[in-house]
């Protein structure tokens, strides 16, 4: 048995958190969009939360970690979907959020500490001129330290891709865990060792991110009488010449059943197609939507928006679009689906047909190496792991990879394979592996190797 009192007591002067209701509501993050993840995490608790405040206190708390031999498990705002942030094997929680200034507003770049809100981020720049290149839906709840370390996509990605792609990250720092952690800086394409490792292989400090231009955009809504012409328009507008949408999801009608704050709004049973576009492009939009066969509802600048009462249209998008159906009924869960040709419409009307009434279907458009692609985040009603395994097998079948969202290793979802340069790093900057211990399922076979060793598994299958 550890003592906590004393562990509390050495992490001084960095505030903590020792009340057990609150750890035990730091201990989770929105895993319960999985039954399955939910019974295999619900009762994974920390012991003890830190909460630095700058770059010091949080080296401050890794020492202690590695002195007591500690796990340590970083968290942001605990948003995360597959239980990324939960402490499997208990442990030091090490919450972020008081690192959280903005440092430097540059030509085309922010440089922000690793616990700062995106949406206080994109309120700093837009008095600026600028704006993140994305973000994900959550925005307002989750850091940008968690978006680097856990997120892949978001809103901005149908012009400026995936977070992973050249140019989006300038430059990541983050803390070994050592008894004097040091600070290593990732800059360009060497962030990728760090981004999406799921806070495995180091504690990001500092994020130095892309920023584009701000553009005054509309959120807009139409709606059309098949999904398929639905899934028809937003591939035409995310493929459209001249136009520069930032986001652009199909959502079918029984899921927009589930939207009660756009009741009134859109008209009643149909297929809604959720954009925002710069104002500039909504002309061309609307004539774009008409060729398509849909009927534009709703079109809403910022302020509009606000005097209207209505979120953004982002929480329609990504996964606030199981969120809005969650709100309603516990029994539904999502599913993360490749589409293998955005253009193919029939393809997607086909593997509609083959899954059956328990998937409805919700697709993402967005621009991965400078193709338009799409993605679906299917609302999926849960039955048995079972069935969902069957649903599964249907999409791989017909060529649309399943990337899991109902495990919590880093190489179930989106990486599918390990990411043996993560964990080559991780056996630099956490030799004791004390960083989100469990979240790898490869790494208690390769923690023997020297890191040059773990490098040079990359390309193998595990
Ligand atoms: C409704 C909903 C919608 C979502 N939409 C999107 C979306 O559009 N796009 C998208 O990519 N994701 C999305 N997500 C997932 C998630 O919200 C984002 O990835 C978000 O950016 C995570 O940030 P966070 O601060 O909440 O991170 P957390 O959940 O706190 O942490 C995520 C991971 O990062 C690690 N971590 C956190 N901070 C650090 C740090 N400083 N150093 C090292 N590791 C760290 C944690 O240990 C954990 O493994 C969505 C989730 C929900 C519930």
């Amino acid at each position: 048995m550890r003592d906590w009192t004393a562990i509390a007591a050495a992490l001084a002067p960095v505030e903590v958190i020792d009340d057990p209701m609150l750890v035990k509501k730091r201990s989770r993050d929105f895993f319960w969009f999985s039954p399955i993840l939910n019974e295999q995490l619900k009762r994974r608790f920390g012991d003890l939360v830190a909460v630095p405040k700058t770059r010091e206190e949080l080296a401050h708390c890794l020492a202690v970690a590695n002195a007591h031999d500690l796990p340590v498990t970083l968290r942001g705002g605990g948003t995360g979907n597959y239980g990324q942030a939960v402490p499997l094997l208990g442990g030091l929680i090490v919450q972020t959020t008081a690192m959280n200034r903005v440092l430097e507003i540059g030509e085309g770049f922010v440089r922000v500490e690793a616990g700062a809100l995106m949406v206080d981020i994109n309120n700093a720049l837009r008095p600026r001129g600028w704006e993140l290149a994305m973000f994900p839906s959550t925005q307002d709840i989750a850091t940008i330290g968690g978006f680097v370390a856990g997120g892949s996509a978001g809103i901005g990605s149908l012009a400026s891709g995936a977070l992973r792609e050249p140019g989006n990250i300038r430059q990541l720092r983050a803390l070994s865990v050592e008894a004097v952690p040091q600070e290593h800086v990732f800059d360009a394409e060497d962030a990728l060792q760090i981004h999406h490792a799921w806070g495995l292989n180091g504690a990001i400090t500092e994020v130095t991110l892309r920023t584009v231009p701000a553009r005054d955009c509309v959120g807009c809504m139409a709606t059309f009488d098949s999904y398929a012409d639905c899934y028809a328009a937003g591939y035409a507008l995310a493929t459209a010449q001249g136009l520069s949408p930032k986001l652009c999801s199909a959502v079918e009608a029984r899921i927009v059943g589930y939207f009660p704050k756009l009741e009134g709004h859109l008209r009643q049973g149909r297929h809604l197609l959720v954009s925002l576009l710069p104002s500039s492009d909504l002309d061309d939009y609307r004539a774009l939507m008409q060729a398509q066969g849909g009927h534009v509802d709703l079109t809403l600048t910022e302020e509009q928006r606000q005097a209207a009462g209505l979120p953004h249209v982002f929480e329609f998008a990504y996964n606030h679009t199981t969120l809005q159906v969650l709100k309603s009924d516990r029994t539904a869960t999502y599913q993360q689906i490749g589409v293998p040709d955005a253009s193919d419409v029939d393809s997607i009307v086909r593997l509609e047909q083959a899954l059956g009434d328990d998937v409805w279907q919700h697709h993402e458009f967005a621009r991965l190496n400078g193709t338009v692609v799409s993605f679906s985040l299917p609302i999926v009603w849960f039955t048995t792991e079972a069935r969902l395994r069957e649903i599964d097998a249907i999409c791989e079948s017909r060529g649309f990879p399943v990337y899991d969202a109902h495990c919590f290793h880093v190489e179930g979802g989106g990486l599918k394979n390990a990411d043996y340069r993560h964990l080559a790093w991780k056996k630099r900057m956490d030799p004791k592996g004390l960083l989100n211990p469990g979240k790898s399922r490869v790494w208690d076979d390769i923690r023997h190797l020297e890191p040059d060793e773990i490098d040079a598994l990359a390309g193998r299958t595990p």
